[in-house]
């Protein structure tokens, strides 16, 4: 099955955590997280059109200028969805610079501010020299944004102050089987992706397709198609260690194929994490099995660690796999 989405972490797991994921028949990408993005070549950059911020806390944000920077000048407008607070957040940043001279550039900056029950919606754009412009106030319901492809669901928690999880989910996979297809006589060609875009529109099945000079219907092509469950990628990180919070992310993370998350503390200093708001190694594992997750990708290690890695990485997979 070919995979819609390449997900990898930008940094190792002691620098500021942040996950890149591709979407591969889209050529654009989104970021979790916005922390040091230096390693980013300027053409992955270019292609991140939607950031999705745990929360401000630098390690998580300081990358927004070095995005910026790269993306100044695109078409495409960019679209960062985070906690209360990032509007202001990305306000302040904008108000560090002069901007006199990009009236004529067409950036749009779009900031979501996601709150309990409502999303505030923001508009910073190159053509108002970045000033603010509010938008009418959506309703959240537990989804932040939906595509044809896929949907992008998202918590509210606790790190002291409101942190973000989120979970990127396809929709359903659709494989074309090869076989059938040579089978039919049928050519490999762009209207497998027009197929594709109906079937995942739910276009009626009316629609034709016209292929080799000969019409066939959705009905007739949709014997080439198998449709099988989508790719789910989650991300949690900076979270207290509350039961509270468990409660929450385990339904959000259900059923993921990967699951990114913190570990930035062993459960020996559970006190620590407790202090600092922040998830152990054995909770991180414990929420990959009871989510029943496929695989567990831990990160957003303290440094205190850095002589003792792999007890961060045996902790989890213990409590994950027992
Ligand atoms: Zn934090
Ligand atoms: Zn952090």
């Amino acid at each position: 099955m070919k995979p819609s989405f390449h997900a990898r972490p930008v940094n190792g797991p002691f620098e500021d955590p942040c996950v890149y994921v591709r979407i591969l028949r889209e050529k654009r990408a989104l970021l979790f997280d916005l922390g040091y993005i230096g390693r980013l070549e300027l053409g992955n950059l270019l292609k991140v059109t939607d950031v999705f911020v745990t929360h401000m806390h630098m390690d998580h944000f300081a990358g927004f200028d070095t995005l910026l920077r790269g993306v100044l000048k695109r078409d495409t407008p960019l679209r960062i969805f985070g906690p209360e607070n990032i509007i202001q957040c990305v306000g302040g940043k904008l108000n560090g610079y002069t901007w006199n001279l990009i009236k004529d550039y067409p950036l749009k900056i779009d900031v979501f501010e996601i709150n309990k029950d409502s999303i505030s919606h923001a508009g910073f754009y190159a053509e108002n020299s970045f000033r603010k412009v509010m938008h009418p106030t959506m309703i959240f319901d537990g989804i932040i944004k939906k595509e044809p492809l896929f949907k992008i669901q998202g918590v509210l928690l606790t790190h002291q102050i409101p942190v973000m999880a989120y979970s990127l989910e396809e929709e359903f996979h659709i494989n074309i089987n090869k076989a059938i297809l040579t089978e039919k006589e049928l050519p490999v060609g762009p209207w497998l992706s027009d197929l594709k875009k109906a079937i995942r529109e739910q276009r009626s099945e009316e629609i034709t397709f016209e292929i080799n000079n000969k019409i066939f219907t959705l009905e007739e092509l949709m014997e080439i198609a198998t449709i099988t469950k989508g790719q789910k990628i989650s991300y949690v990180m900076d979270v207290a260690p509350s039961d509270e919070n468990m409660g929450k992310i385990i339904p959000l993370v259900k059923g993921s194929d990967i699951l990114f998350c913190e570990a930035y503390f062993l459960e020996k200093d559970r006190d620590r994490a407790e202090e600092r708001h922040h998830l152990t190694a054995a909770l991180a594992g414990k929420i990959a099995r009871e989510a029943n997750v496929g695989s567990l990708e831990i990160m957003h290690f303290s440094p205190k660690y850095r002589h003792s890695v792999d007890e961060l990485y045996n902790e989890a997979m213990k409590e994950f796999k027992g």
